[in-house]
C-alpha cells in the first residue's frame, strides 16, 4: 500500500502579503484557524492538510506581524528560525503585486543562508495582475519564483510541483521517530543511520534471489511449515545485522514469485519499480553465468534514476570456472554500459553455499551511510569556491556565469542545489566536473547525488 506523502511547510514572508489565506487554503476548511483564543498569543499556528496526494503539515508564521516594530527583526529570527527548522520546505510568500520591499530583500538574504530548502512563491497573481513583480522576484536570489493566486487557488499545481522534489521517498513507519527538534548535520545522519535498512532483493528470474533470501535469514526458518507463513515473512520484513536493523521489502512478493515454476516468467517493470521506490538500498543479483544482459542494466539504470543506493551481488560464483576471465567482464561490461554505475559495490557471493553473505551486507550499509550523508553548508561552499577557482565556469554569450552559492537541500539520496545567474545555461561537463569532485571530496562514491540547478543571484 502506498504511504502518504508528507512534508512540513512553513509560510514565511512580511506582513500583508497573503500567508493566512495560503494557510487557510492549505488546511482546509475544518482546520483553517486553529486557536483564536483571546489573550493566548501563539507564535506559530500549524494543521494538517492535502494538496494532491501530498500530506501537509502546514505552519504559519503570520503572527510575526504583531511584532511590526523595532523588534520585528529579532522576532522573526527567534520564531521564523524555530518554524523553518521545523519544517521540510519553506514557503517565502511575497506579494507581487506590491512588488519587492526592502524587508522582503531581507528576509530572503536571511532565509537563504539556512539549510531548509525555499520556495519562493509570488501571491497575488491572479490574472495578469502579478507580472511584473513576477520578474522582480528572482533578484531574491531564491530561484523560479511560483505564481500563486491564494485567494483564488490559482497556481497550486505550481505549486505541487515545486514541492515535489522535497517529498521523502515512500516509507511507511520508519519516519515516526522524528526528532522534535531541530537537529544538526551529525545528530540528523545518526538518527538516519538508526532508522532499518529498507533493503531489496531484484533481479531476473532464476538469478538465485530466493536462496539468497533464504541464506540471509537461516535455513530453519524457511524449512518451517506453510501454515507458518506468515510469522516467516514477518520475520523476513524485520531483521537485522550487526545489531543493526534491516527490513526487507517486499519479502511476500519475493517467495510468491520463487514459487511460480514458470522460467519465462517476465519480470514485470512496474512491478520491479515499486519495490526499488520503498528500498533504501537494492542489492541487484546477476547470475555469474549470465553477467549483465539487457534486462540486468535496465533495472540498475532505474534503481539509480529513483535515487536509491545500489549494490550488485554476481551470484553463484562458486560455480564459476575461471573466476579472473569473468571479473574482468564484468567490470568491461560495467564500463560501457552503465558508466554511471561506476563506483558502485560490486560483490561476488555465493547464495547456495552462503559464501560473502557478510561482504554484501556489509557494503549494502555503507552505501546506506552515504545516502544518509549531509554536508553543512559552510563545508560545501569552502569546496565550491576552490573548483569555481581552479576551473571557473565557462563563458556562455561573452559572459561568465556566475555560480554562487551551494546547498545540501536533503539526504537519502544526498540532494544538493546550486545557485547560479543562469541555471540553465550551466554546460552539463560542469556539473559532471562539480558533481564529481564532491564525491571524491566528501567521499560519496557510488550513492546517487542529486544536483538541482537554480536560480539565485
Ligand atoms: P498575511 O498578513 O500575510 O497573513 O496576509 P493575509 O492572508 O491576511 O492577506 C492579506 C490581504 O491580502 C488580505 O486582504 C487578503 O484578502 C489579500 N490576499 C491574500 N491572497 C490574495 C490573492 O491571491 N490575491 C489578492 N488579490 N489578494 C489576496
Ligand atoms: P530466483 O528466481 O531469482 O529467486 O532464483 P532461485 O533462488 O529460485 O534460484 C534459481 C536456481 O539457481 C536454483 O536452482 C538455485 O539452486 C540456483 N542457485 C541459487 N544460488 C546459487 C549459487 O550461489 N550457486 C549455485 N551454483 N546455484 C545457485
Amino acid at each position: 500500500m502506498a504511504s502518504p506523502r508528507r512534508l512540513t511547510v512553513a509560510i514565511i514572508g512580511r506582513p500583508n502579503v497573503g500567508k493566512s489565506t495560503l494557510f487557510n487554503r492549505l488546511a482546509g476548511k475544518k482546520l483553517a484557524i486553529v486557536d483564536d483564543t483571546p489573550g493566548v498569543t501563539r507564535d506559530w499556528r500549524s494543521a494538517d492538510g492535502h494538496l494532491a496526494g501530498i500530506e501537509l503539515t502546514v505552519v504559519d508564521t503570520a503572527g510575526l506581524e504583531e511584532a511590526f516594530d523595532d523588534s520585528l527583526e529579532a522576532r522573526m529570527r527567534r520564531q521564523t528560525e524555530r518554524a523553518i527548522e521545523r519544517a521540510d520546505v519553506g514557503l517565502f510568500i511575497v506579494d507581487a503585486r506590491a512588488g519587492i520591499t526592502p524587508l522582503d530583500r531581507h528576509f530572503a538574504a536571511w532565509l537563504r543562508k539556512g539549510k531548509t530548502p525555499i520556495i519562493l512563491v509570488a501571491n497575488k497573481c491572479e490574472g495578469n495582475a502579478g507580472k511584473p513583480g513576477l520578474m522582480e522576484c528572482y533578484e531574491l536570489g531564491l530561484g523560479d519564483p511560483v505564481p500563486l493566486s491564494a485567494e483564488h487557488g490559482e497556481g497550486m499545481a505550481d505549486l505541487v510541483e515545486a514541492l515535489t522534489p522535497y517529498l521523502p521517498p515512500d516509507e511507511p513507519e520508519d519516519e515516526e521517530a522524528e526528532a522534535e527538534e531541530p537537529l544538526d548535520d551529525e545528530a540528523a545522519e545518526a538518527r538516519d543511520n538508526a532508522k532499518p535498512l529498507q533493503l531489496a532483493i531484484v533481479g531476473r528470474p532464476n538469478v538465485g534471489k530466493s536462496t539468497l533470501l533464504n541464506s540471509l535469514l537461516g535455513e530453519e526458518r524457511v524449512l518451517t511449515g506453510p501454515e507458518a507463513g506468515m510469522t516467516r515473512d514477518a520475520i523476513a520484513a524485520e531483521w537485522s545485522w550487526r545489531d543493526r536493523p534491516v527490513k526487507l521489502v517486499d519479502t511476500a512478493g519475493l517467495r510468491r514469485r520463487a514459487r511460480v515454476e514458470d522460467k519465462l516468467e517476465k519480470l514485470a517493470v512496474a512491478d520491479t519499480l515499486r519495490v526499488v521506490r520503498m528500498a533504501h538500498v537494492v542489492v541487484l543479483v546477476l547470475d555469474a553465468d549470465a553477467i549483465l544482459d539487457k534486462q540486468d542494466l535496465t533495472i540498475a539504470r532505474q534503481v539509480i534514476e529513483e535515487g536509491r543506493g545500489l549494490v550488485i551481488a554476481v551470484n553463484k560464483w562458486d560455480a564459476v570456472a575461471n573466476r579472473a576471465e569473468a571479473l574482468q567482464q564484468l567490470s568491461d561490461r560495467l564500463e560501457t554500459s552503465l558508466p554511471q554505475a561506476r563506483g558502485i559495490p560490486t560483490i561476488t557471493i555465493s547464495a547456495l553455499k552462503q559464501q560473502k553473505l557478510d561482504v554484501l551486507l556489509d557494503a549494502a550499509f555503507e552505501v546506506y551511510r552515504l545516502w544518509n550523508r549531509r554536508i553543512p553548508t559552510a563545508q560545501l561552499n569552502r569546496w565550491l569556491q576552490g573548483m569555481l577557482e581552479s576551473h571557473p565556469p565557462p563563458l556562455v554569450d561573452g559572459r561568465r556565469l556566475k555560480i554562487r552559492y551551494m546547498t545540501q537541500v536533503k539526504a537519502r539520496p544526498p540532494t544538493f542545489a546550486l545557485f547560479s545567474s543562469r541555471p540553465v545555461e550551466i554546460p552539463e561537463h560542469y556539473t559532471r566536473y562539480l558533481i564529481n569532485g564532491l564525491r571524491e571530496t566528501f567521499k560519496l562514491p557510488a550513492v546517487p547525488l542529486r544536483f538541482l540547478l537554480r536560480k539565485g543571484s
